[in-house]
């Protein structure tokens, strides 16, 4: 069993850092919010006081933060960048979703200084982190992949080497482009049945079992009431912000910029998700889209 430091315990790091300490491992956690520690140490993860002094002794770190500036600045420029502070043989494994260019240059400086980073987004969305069946998508080298392994294993059940470093936050933006477009997609159909008198939950079934059938149907479906434990039936409450998806989809328009590959598609979802962002949304799980359509 290893010491495995985790930074970064919110609505996913929170549920994937307990599933490590239900596997076994001895979990040093540090989170800005003593809310999101407490939750972790109740379940047996050992609180620290700063990142620095969660990392010191790990054999491996993992990272669960926002967006790349946050990523940037705890592992390279900040006042205390853990670079400085992690153990030779370290290897780290940073979940965020961030750009990939921000996670090359990060797995380079890393590199230059002989410390192992790799980038290992996620899908599969907090009730996949609480079950442990979240999909990671890895950029490493094999052997960074092959160490990674069974520590993702505790957390995940689908773990795909993408390619070199980056190419898992490649993987992610492809991923969540097309996610917010089945979202967005599946809310406005939803809506349109209900305007014209139908029941929510009987449309739901009826294109979960026709052609139209798509993830959000099955397991997060946007409608208020029509399935239990989702975002929808509690206010949109936990889940995925909107800021997040946001951010996201800001991450595969810089994609569709740099290898000039159209995505009308993409540009329309971060259209939709940018308006409702700026109704006052941005804290909402995303599949609030819903009420962009309500009006
Ligand atoms: P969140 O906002 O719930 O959690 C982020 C946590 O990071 C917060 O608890 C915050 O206090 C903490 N944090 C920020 N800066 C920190 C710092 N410097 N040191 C320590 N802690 C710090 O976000 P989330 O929903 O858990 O998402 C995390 C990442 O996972 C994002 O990149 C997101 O895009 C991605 N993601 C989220 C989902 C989802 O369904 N929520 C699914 C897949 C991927």
């Amino acid at each position: 069993m290893a010491t495995i430091g985790f930074i970064g315990l919110g609505n996913m790091g929170g549920p994937m850092a307990i599933n490590l300490v239900n596997a076994g491992h001895t979990v040093q956690v540090f989170d800005l919010s003593t809310d999101a520690v407490s939750k972790v140490v109740n379940e047996g993860g050992i609180a620290t006081a700063t990142a620095v002094e969660a990392v010191a002794e790990a054999d491996v770190v993992i990272s669960m933060l926002p967006a790349g500036k946050h990523v940037l600045a705890l592992y390279v420029e900040g006042d205390s960048p853990l670079f400085d502070h992690v153990k030779d043989d370290v290897l780290i494994i940073d979940s965020s979703t961030i750009e990939a260019s921000t996670a090359t240059q990060v797995a380079a400086q890393a590199q230059s200084r002989g410390i192992g980073f790799i980038d290992a987004p996620v899908s599969g969305g907090v009730g996949g982190a609480k079950a442990g069946t979240l999909a990671f998508m890895v950029g490493a080298s094999e052997e960074q992949f092959a160490k990674a392994k069974p520590f993702l294993a505790c957390m995940g059940k689908n773990i795909f080497h993408a390619g070199s470093h980056g190419a898992g936050q490649i993987a992610k933006a492809c991923n969540n482009m097309l996610l917010s477009v089945l979202m967005a997609g599946t809310c406005e159909a939803l809506n349109m049945g209900v305007k014209n008198g139908l029941d929510p939950a009987v449309l739901s079934e009826i294109m979960k079992q026709s052609s139209g059938n798509n993830w959000a149907l099955q397991v997060y479906n946007p409608y208020p009431g029509v399935m239990e434990g989702v975002p929808s039936s509690n206010g949109y409450q936990g889940g995925f912000q909107v800021d997040l998806m946001f951010k996201d989809l800001g991450l595969a328009m810089e994609l569709s910029q740099s290898s000039a590959s159209p995505t009308p598609m993409g540009s329309q979802a971060r259209a939709l998700f940018n308006m409702h962002k700026v109704n006052g949304h941005g804290g909402l799980d995303f599949s609030s889209v819903l009420k962009l359509y309500q009006g």
